[in-house]
C-alpha cells in the first residue's frame, strides 16, 4: 500500500484539537509509516495540495475561511470535521448570539493599550470576520465527523489509523480501545 497524503488544518478554533493530536505521542510514528503530513500548522508549505485525508479543526468565521474550506474540499478525498467547533461551531459560535459589533465592544472594553483604552483596533483580520460563525457541513460536504472538545488523542489516533488503512472508523468501537 502506498503512503497516503495527510493534511491538518486550523480554521476558527483554539488549536486545542491540534494539541490533542500531538498527544498521540509516539504513535505519530505509526501515522508517519502510513502517511506523509504534507500540510499542517506544524509543517511549512503555502499551497494546499491534493491530499487523501484532511483533518479540519475549527469553524468558518470569515470569507477567508470559506475560500479555504472550499479549496480543501476540492483537493481532499476525505474531509474530516475535527472537533466540536468544526462540527457545530461550539465555543467559536458563542458569538452568534450577539451582533458582531457588540462582541467587539465587549471584548475590547477592558483592553488597556496606552491611549487606545477600550478602542476596537481596526485590524484587517477583525474587519474580515463574518457576522455569523458556521460549522463546516453548512458550506461543504463533510465525509466524517470526529466530535469532542477536544477529541481524545486515543480517538484521533483510532480514526486516523482506520482511514490510513482504508477502513471506515466506527466511533463506538473507539471507546472500547485502549492504546499505549
Ligand atoms: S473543539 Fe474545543 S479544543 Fe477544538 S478548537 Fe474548538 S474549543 Fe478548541
Amino acid at each position: 500500500m502506498s503512503k497516503k497524503k495527510l493534511a491538518t488544518v486550523w480554521l476558527g478554533g483554539c488549536s486545542g484539537c491540534h494539541m490533542s493530536l500531538l498527544d498521540i505521542d509516539e504513535r505519530i510514528l505509526d501515522v508517519a509509516a502510513l502517511a506523509d503530513i504534507v500540510k499542517s500548522p506544524i509543517v511549512d508549505g503555502k499551497e494546499f495540495p491534493e491530499v487523501d485525508i484532511a483533518l479540519v479543526e475549527g469553524s468558518v468565521t470569515s470569507d477567508e475561511h470559506l475560500q479555504e474550506i472550499k479549496l480543501i474540499r476540492k483537493r481532499a478525498k476525505t474531509l474530516i470535521a475535527f472537533g466540536d467547533c468544526a462540527v457545530m461551531t461550539n465555543v467559536t459560535g458563542m458569538r452568534n448570539y450577539f451582533p458582531l459589533k457588540e462582541v467587539f465592544d465587549a471584548s475590547y472594553k477592558y483592553a488597556v493599550s496606552n491611549d487606545q483604552y477600550g478602542q476596537v483596533p481596526s485590524h484587517e483580520a477583525l474587519l474580515k470576520l463574518n457576522d455569523k460563525v458556521v460549522p463546516l457541513q453548512e458550506v461543504v460536504e463533510v465525509d466524517f465527523v470526529l466530535p469532542g472538545c477536544p477529541p481524545s488523542a486515543d480517538t484521533i489516533f483510532y480514526v486516523l489509523f482506520e482511514f490510513l488503512n482504508d477502513r471506515i472508523p466506527n466511533l463506538s468501537e473507539a471507546k472500547k480501545l485502549k492504546y499505549g
